[in-house]
């Protein structure tokens, strides 16, 4: 996937990216420390740090890092970086799939994170790998291209294990070469059983900004699905740039959180380790009617 050049307005004062990745991630080169750097000099607040745990011994997370490891680090860095003002949160992004719900039901019982967000990706006897992927999904229909994919993301969003469910509609990634992105954006109704099966559940949506570093240039979801879900009653959302490169540190957040502010959402839903907080979106933000979300 190439990535898009140029810029993207930086994040500034914002309150929280609640999805990032240090160098405890198979795929990324950051250390905790350049991020917090970071955060000081944006303003940013808050920080959960949400490296990737794998369940599939074939995936690159698998045994990548240790909770162990992860949870020294970002605790570590915790306390090195509060008396500076930047908050930092022990999270962990999990990669969802029914065939291993309970594997990671296991996980989850034994380790406390402060923060969880549940992914969905190209698990590796999906269609979506990407020397599969094209050949599979040329000829299909939209529905049955993305059917797989949503199965599993509204099994994730039922379950009740995460606090979030990260870049909802990232299918749209490994399907470009496929489907144009209109095509994809035009099919809310398609992701309507995930939206459901969160605001049921009552687990938070989030934005994530790094769809803007993406050829589309379009958060994962984007603007009709973000609005869709608050149609059917979802109050809970979250927000992260999902930064694997330094360079990505809050890329494109600022406009996440407007994406959120302008389906209404004057608050994000945040959890550091006990009952859910409301974090407020900048007031610059706010769109004029807006109302609050959950807590
Ligand atoms: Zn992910
Ligand atoms: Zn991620």
């Amino acid at each position: 996937m190439t990535e898009v050049a140029g810029s993207q307005e930086p994040g500034r004062d914002l309150p929280l990216d609640s999805h990032l990745h240090t160098d405890l991630s198979p795929d990324s080169d950051v250390p905790i420390d350049v991020y917090a750097a970071l955060a000081v000099e944006r303003g940013i607040a808050e920080l959960a740090i949400t490296d990737h745990v794998d369940f599939d011994a074939r995936d690159p997370a698998y045994d990548y890092a240790t909770f162990e490891d992860r949870e020294r680090s970002a605790r570590e860095a915790a306390e090195r970086w509060a008396p500076r003002g930047v908050l930092i949160r022990f999270g962990a992004e999990l990669t969802f799939n029914r065939s291993w719900e309970s594997e990671l039901r296991a996980h989850l019982a034994r380790h406390r994170y402060d923060f969880t967000i549940g992914s969905v990706h190209d698990w590796p006897d999906s269609p979506y790998v990407p020397w599969r992927v094209q050949t599979w999904s040329t000829g299909r229909p939209l529905a049955e291209a993305l059917g797989p994919y949503i199965a599993e993301i509204t099994a994730a969003a039922g379950s009740g294990l995460f606090d979030t469910i990260g870049h909802l509609d990232v299918v749209r990634r490994y399907l470009d070469g496929t489907f144009s992105a209109p095509e994809i954006f035009g099919a809310v109704e398609l992701f309507e059983p995930a939206l459901r099966a969160l605001v049921d559940s009552g687990t938070a949506l989030e934005v994530n900004s790094s769809g803007y570093r993406h050829p589309a240039r379009e958060a994962y979801p984007g603007p009709p699905l973000v609005a869709r879900y608050r149609e059917l009653g979802g109050r809970a959302v979250t927000a992260g740039s999902d930064a694997h490169r330094t360079a990505h540190f809050a890329w494109a957040l600022e406009a996440g959180y407007r994406v959120l502010a302008e389906a209404g959402f004057t608050t994000l839903t945040f959890r550091r380790g006990g009952d859910r907080s409301a974090v407020e979106l900048p007031a610059r933000l706010r769109v004029p009617g807006a109302v609050g979300g959950v807590a």
